[in-house]
């Protein structure tokens, strides 16, 4: 069993932008700057935000972090994002999600300059993603689509269960990998809430990919020898002898699964470093392309 160590994979990565970075810089070109926009005060997404940041700074990149109070409008929040758009020093922004229950997360999606949506969650980039065109990945699956590579795992011709089907991950998953690429070239199995036998769908699976959020829900009885398991679930537990009060949860029960896996990603250090690092790739992309 080899553990798909995102940690390690996403700091090479990092490296390897930093020195793009360096020698952009050194050729007289301003570094990428990529701006996050956090609503409200929620802690879990300020964690995601701060280390977004925080990974910008590590590969040079100038960052911004804007926040505003949860009382925003969506006018006030739409005309933020038109000066963003029309932001010359800026290559790429992302809107940390969920925004609050008031304001049409759909609007302001449909607003993001496609050019800037580094996120990859504008239709234009879910459109030209599907028909395999250039884009930005939308980072999460992204990622996971990198991991893949970098350790060179084999997905042509297995069978792939994503269970999930959210617009930012099993969605894009499931169309990433039954693409005719490398990674890719699955036969993919969606599955979702409504979804009727999922063990058994489970247990025929070379490949899942745990995309629902619920902690630990990926038994070793529905996982077949061999099997390649990615873990995307990061849930919070509360937990006393945690500093921070809680512990993070991936989707799959990692202790009982991990000896019949050929490979897994852990939580945390899987799928969630690559998330970040891909969101900065996506950012480089957006500076060489437009800026
Ligand atoms: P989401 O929008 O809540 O979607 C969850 C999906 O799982 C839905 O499609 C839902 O089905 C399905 N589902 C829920 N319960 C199920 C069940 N019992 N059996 C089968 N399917 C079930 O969540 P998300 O945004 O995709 O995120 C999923 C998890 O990944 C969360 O833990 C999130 O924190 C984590 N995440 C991690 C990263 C990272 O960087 N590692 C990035 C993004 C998200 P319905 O459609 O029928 O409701």
């Amino acid at each position: 069993m080899t553990i798909l160590d995102g940690l390690a994979t996403s700091k090479q990565i990092k490296h390897e932008i930093a020195f793009s970075v360096t020698e952009m810089v050194s050729s007289g070109s301003r570094p990428p700057h990529l701006a996050a926009v956090l609503v409200g005060d929620d802690g879990a997404s300020l964690t995601y935000v701060t280390s977004k940041v925080k990974s910008c700074e590590e590969v040079g990149f100038r960052s911004t972090l804007i926040r505003r109070n949860s009382t925003i409008t969506e006018n006030e929040l739409l005309a933020l994002i038109a000066n963003l758009n029309n932001d010359a020093e800026l290559d790429g922004y992302i809107i940390q999600l969920p925004l609050p229950s008031h304001i049409n997360e759909k609007n302001v999606l449909l607003a993001v300059d496609p050019r800037k949506d580094v996120d990859g969650f504008h239709p234009e980039n879910v459109g030209r993603m599907v028909l395999g065109l250039p884009c930005y990945l939308p980072a999460t699956p992204g990622g996971i689509l990198e991991l893949l590579k970098r350790y060179d795992v084999q997905t042509e011709g297995k069978h792939c269960v994503v269970i999930g089907r959210s617009h930012i991950v099993g969605l894009p998953m499931s169309i990433l990998l039954q693409r005719n690429a490398n990674p890719g070239n699955c036969t993919v199995t969606i599955t979702h809430s409504k979804t009727k036998g999922l063990e058994e769908i489970c247990r025929n699976a070379d490949i899942i990919i745990a995309a629902l959020g619920r902690p630990e829900f990926l038994k070793a009885e529905m996982v077949k020898e061999g099997a390649i398991v990615i873990d995307v679930g990061i849930t919070r537990i509360p937990d006393d002898t945690k500093k921070s009060g809680f512990r993070l949860a991936g989707d799959v029960d990692f202790t009982a699964v991990a000896p019949k896996c050929s490979f897994i990603t852990p939580v945390p250090g899987g799928v969630g470093p690559m998330t970040i690092v891909t969101l900065l790739s996506n950012t480089l992309q957006a500076r060489v392309l437009h800026g």
